[in-house]
């Protein structure tokens, strides 16, 4: 057997990836597996806000905002093309929470943010903006402020790929079966369920980045104790055609207290989500049900004038927030700060329960600064300086570095040099290769999708099957028939048989 590696890390999430690139820069020998895809489950079905979480204020969660609102600063340097600041409408509805309420929870958001990179909030009078324009009569004053958008499945696959440059393996549709501290390390069993074949390996420390199945990869897979720390919070979101004009969210209070937001989503259409709602059952896929849709319809109805049902939808998601089970009383009202569980009962594991997308780098660091006693010769904390794969545009202007791009390459319809330098960064150039003439770039399946993009995702971003990017890698799911899907099955198909 080889030797060992510092780090096994369970699970492709942001957290997983999150840790496995901090370590790997730290110059130490990390393993990654991921039973699915990158990102197949909680960490592409966010609301994909980097945000410091204005009601979370509520909940007096003051450590968690503050260090969230630092890392919406740094992560939009990072990487600008997958993160963008969104500019949030507030409606005041008269009976929910009063207007004082909602100005002191700016007030403390705006001053909370140290670094002033995006501007702070303002009272609005909605009856004479355009913003107030889509919104029902009623709601006259409201409150503008900011925070930002994140393409999360995206940030999960760059931290993958920054990860393997650094030295990781990476390794996708592999699961961690079960492993047991034996001889001083911990040993093992992989099961690689592409090239059908179980693996034995060793490692000094294992990382419990499992999401959902945290709890469960503690029971099951290691065979260790484990008290219910886990709390599963079901969320869900609803995509439909474009509901208004202009590129602000809104962000709309409903009389049960919880909060929907809707978002301008993938240029013509509207994100709506997200819900809240206990999930008893264990782990595992989740869907939107009936109740979910019609609840964030209403949402919408309440406060726009344009009106939606379920049949305005054109396509859902749900996830499992994997919250640290603090013994509250509502699902709304769990946490979302994140615990980190450092178990020294022999060779070391240290499970991660909760977080979010927006923490994930500080989240990362914390991680390594548990294990660093028992790894000599780990390096300094270094992710806070350092772009993302694609993100090191001059001055972090993303809009000069699209202009140019587009300008360098002319062939390229402009909706199509956009949506590259958005996904893809300076690394869009990689992508294109040679390429002089849309021609150059092979047969396209629909959504402007070219064989060279698809080569591309095969090749640096671990894309398996046609989920994994019309869903995870992009959203040109939403754009593309059936036919387009099947042909892109089978081209994928044909071009991994050996
Ligand atoms: C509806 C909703 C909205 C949200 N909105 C936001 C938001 O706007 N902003 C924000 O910052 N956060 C948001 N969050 C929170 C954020 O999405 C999560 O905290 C984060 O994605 C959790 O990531 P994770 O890596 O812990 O889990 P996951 O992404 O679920 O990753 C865990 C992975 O472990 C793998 N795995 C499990 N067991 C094994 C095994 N034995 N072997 C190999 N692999 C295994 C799974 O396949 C899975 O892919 C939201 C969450 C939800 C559900």
């Amino acid at each position: 057997m080889s030797a060992p590696f510092d780090l096994l890390v369970i699970g492709g999430g942001i957290n997983g990836v999150g840790i496995a690139r901090d370590a790997a820069g730290r110059g130490l020998r990390v393993l990654l597996c991921e039973r699915g895809d990158l990102a197949e489950h909680t960490s592409s079905a966010s609301t994909k806000l980097i945000h410091g979480g204005l009601r979370y204020l509520e909940q007096y969660e003051f450590r968690l905002v503050r260090e969230a609102l630092a890392e919406r600063e740094r992560l939009m340097r990072l990487a600008p093309h997958i993160i963008w600041p969104l500019r949030f409408v507030l409606p005041h509805d008269a009976g929910l929470r009063p207007a004082w309420l909602l100005r002191l929870g700016l007030f403390l958001y705006d001053h909370l943010a140290r670094l002033k990179a995006l501007p702070g909030s303002q009272a609005l009078r909605l009856t004479r903006e355009g913003v107030g324009a889509p919104l029902q009569p009623r709601l006259t004053r409201g409150f503008a402020y900011s925070d930002c958008w994140v393409e999360d499945s995206r940030l999960v696959v760059l931290n993958a790929l920054d990860a393997s440059e650094r030295g990781a393996e990476i390794r996708t549709r592999t699961t961690v079966e079960s492993a047991r501290r034996e001889a001083g390390a911990w040993a093992a069993t992989l099961y690689d369920s592409e090239a059908r074949r179980r693996e034995s390996v060793r490692a000094r420390i294992v990382v419990n980045a499992a999401g959902p199945w945290v709890g469960e990869t503690l029971l099951r897979t290691l065979s260790l104790e484990a008290r219910p720390m886990v709390r599963l919070v079901k969320g869900s979101h609803i995509v439909v055609r474009r509901l208004y004009e202009g590129p602000q969210a809104y962000i709309l209070q409903q009389p049960d207290r919880r909060i929907v937001f809707a978002i301008p989503y993938e240029r013509d259409f509207t994100l709506i989500g997200t819900t809240d709602v206990a999930h008893e059952a264990g782990p595992g896929p989740v869907q939107i049900s009936p109740e979910e849709t019609r609840y964030l319809c209403a949402c919408i109805n309440r406060s726009f004038r344009a009106q939606i049902g379920p049949d305005d939808v054109v396509w859902s998601f749900s996830g499992l927030r994997p919250l640290y089970d603090d013994a509250a009383a509502n699902a709304s009202a769990v946490t979302r700060d994140y615990v980190l569980d450092l178990d020294t009962d022999g060779p070391p594991i240290l499970s991660v329960f909760g977080g979010k997308i927006t923490t994930y780098r500080r989240l990362a660091e914390h991680a390594l600064d548990k294990v660093r006693p028992h790894l000599p010769g780990a390096g300094a904390a270094w992710t806070g300086q350092a772009p993302l794969p694609g993100g090191d545009m001059e001055g972090a202007d993303f809009e000069a570095f699209a202009a140019r791009f587009s300008a360098e390459h002319p062939f390229l319809p402009e909706e199509t040099a956009r949506r590259l330098a958005r996904a893809y960064g300076t690394r869009a150039e990689r992508l294109l290769g040679d390429a002089r003439a849309l021609s150059d770039l092979g047969e396209t399946f629909g959504g402007d999708l070219s064989a060279r993009e698809v080569h591309y995702l095969v090749r640096y971003e671990w894309a398996r099957l046609s989920d994994d990017i019309l869903w995870r890698r992009s959203k040109l799911g939403l754009r593309m028939d059936r036919e387009g899907v099947a042909r892109l099955g089978r081209y994928l198909s044909a071009a991994q048989r050996p």
